[in-house]
């Protein structure tokens, strides 16, 4: 069959932009996958947005982007301090905010939230992505959570043992102060790792998914 590929001649430069509200989200969704990419694309830029990074927060998600981003050849991290669960009520600055990024980086791929997330900080991310990227690829990555919203993503991406492992352990090493979370655990990422990794076949036995809404053929 036809199959959609990641992996265009690595010479080419490759734009990501990755969209994530708190500190650890973009890592959670698709922290894997941008190891992938990376690895694929020595020429690769990313820009690395977090919405809500404060204090310790803040400080986890510079040193975890560092680490995710090692391979990048151009990489750009920016944290703003909008107030954690209160996204919804700073559109206007938050719209602003992604109209200077479309402004100045045009992405090959958007990774962000899932339209259908059920924290709101996530769904407005998600919304704005959308609405101000009217031309690109955008994926939407899942968040395990409490609220039970994990749907039936149709975009997979494969990964090896080795990247998810480097995956979890960035996790793990960058994030103490969510170490003591219930759902923040090795054996929860590596679940959801395995269960796509089920859903698309992966020689692998790992996978991250997506929801891609529009493909264009
Ligand atoms: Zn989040």
């Amino acid at each position: 069959m036809f199959q959609l590929r990641l992996d265009r001649p690595s010479q080419v430069p490759c734009k990501v932009l990755c969209l994530g509200a708190h500190s650890d989200d973009i890592e959670i969704g698709c922290g894997g996958t941008l190891l992938r990419l990376l690895a694929m694309y020595p020429n690769a830029e990313v820009w690395w947005v977090v919405f809500s990074a404060v204090g310790l927060r803040r400080r986890e998600a510079r040193s975890s982007a560092k680490a995710f981003l090692a391979r990048a050849s151009k990489s750009r991290v920016i944290l703003k301090n909008f107030r954690e669960s209160f996204l919804p009520f700073r559109g206007e600055e938050i719209k602003e905010f992604f109209e200077e990024i479309k402004a100045k980086f045009v992405p090959d791929v958007v990774l962000t939230h899932y339209r259908h997330d059920l924290h709101q900080d996530h769904r407005v991310v998600s919304e704005f992505t959308w609405n101000t990227f009217r031309n690109h690829l955008i994926l939407e990555y899942e968040i395990p959570k409490y609220d039970g919203d994990l749907g039936v993503p149709n975009t997979f991406v494969s990964l090896d043992v080795e990247v998810c492992r480097q995956k979890v352990d960035n996790l793990r090493r960058h994030f103490a102060s969510q170490r003591s979370k219930q759902w923040f655990t090795e054996d929860l990422f590596f679940a959801l790792l395995r269960l796509r990794g089920v859903e698309s076949n992966s020689l692998t036995k790992y996978a991250e998914a997506f929801y891609c809404r529009k493909n264009v053929l």
